[in-house]
């Protein structure tokens, strides 16, 4: 894995001591199992293994962030909207603000999937479907439907996506959690493909 100077001033080796410092050992853990599938999909599906690696590292680099560093990030960039939805939402849409900035990376294409990970979006690149069935499907999460959506991401990328869309509005419904718009938004466009 080779990550090109303008995307990132940092090798693998260096980014792992970083983003292994910014989260329990249980989340590092996920955030390698996330790198595997992504590059396995990335390799399945054609896209940039290097890239695929790069945002699997990044995607969860926030998520252990403050509350208080959150909503300091929220006044700062005058997005009041996201305020009541918490770390879940805060830590891919705001924490790609602390990847551009702590990290120095410098790759919109790598960004965007960071930042759609949780939600998903109405129009999705290939390396965003990719982190965003990396992140439900990785070897370490298991949860009743993991191995459909395992079956679907080998077979139909597009489909896996919406498998996913799908049961994560299910279960936020059935726990009465808030709906992000976007995550919606995201069903709304995937749902034809289920
Ligand atoms: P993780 O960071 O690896 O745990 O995974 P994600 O970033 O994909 O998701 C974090 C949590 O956000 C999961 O429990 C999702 O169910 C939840 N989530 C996804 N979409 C929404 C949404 O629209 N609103 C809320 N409140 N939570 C969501
Ligand atoms: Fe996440
Ligand atoms: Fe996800
Ligand atoms: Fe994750």
């Amino acid at each position: 894995i080779v990550y090109q100077s303008s995307w990132i001033p940092y090798t693998r080796d260096q980014l792992l001591e970083k983003i292994k410092r910014s989260m329990s050992e249980r989340r590092f853990q996920h955030v390698l199992g996330v790198e595997e599938t992504a590059i396995e999909l990335a390799k399945r599906y054609g896209e940039d293994i290097n890239m695929a690696s790069l945002a699997a590292l990044l995607h969860d680099y926030g998520k252990e962030r403050s509350d208080a560093s959150y909503l300091s990030l929220i006044e700062k960039h005058h997005c009041d909207y996201i305020k009541a939805y918490g770390n879940n939402i805060w830590h891919g849409l705001l924490g790609v603000e602390l990847i551009r900035h702590e990290l120095e990376v410098n790759n919109d294409y790598v960004l965007h999937a960071v930042q759609v990970h949780t939600t998903g979006a109405p129009h999705m690149t290939l390396l965003d479907k990719i982190i965003f069935v990396a992140d439900y499907i990785e070897p370490h999460r298991h949860f009743p439907g993991v191995d459909t959506a395992r079956l679907l991401a080998e077979q139909d990328l597009n489909a896996a996506v919406a498998y996913e869309l799908k049961h994560t509005l299910l279960h936020l419904i059935s726990e009465n959690q808030p709906v992000y718009p976007l995550t919606l938004e995201a069903y709304n466009k995937w749902v034809a493909h289920i």
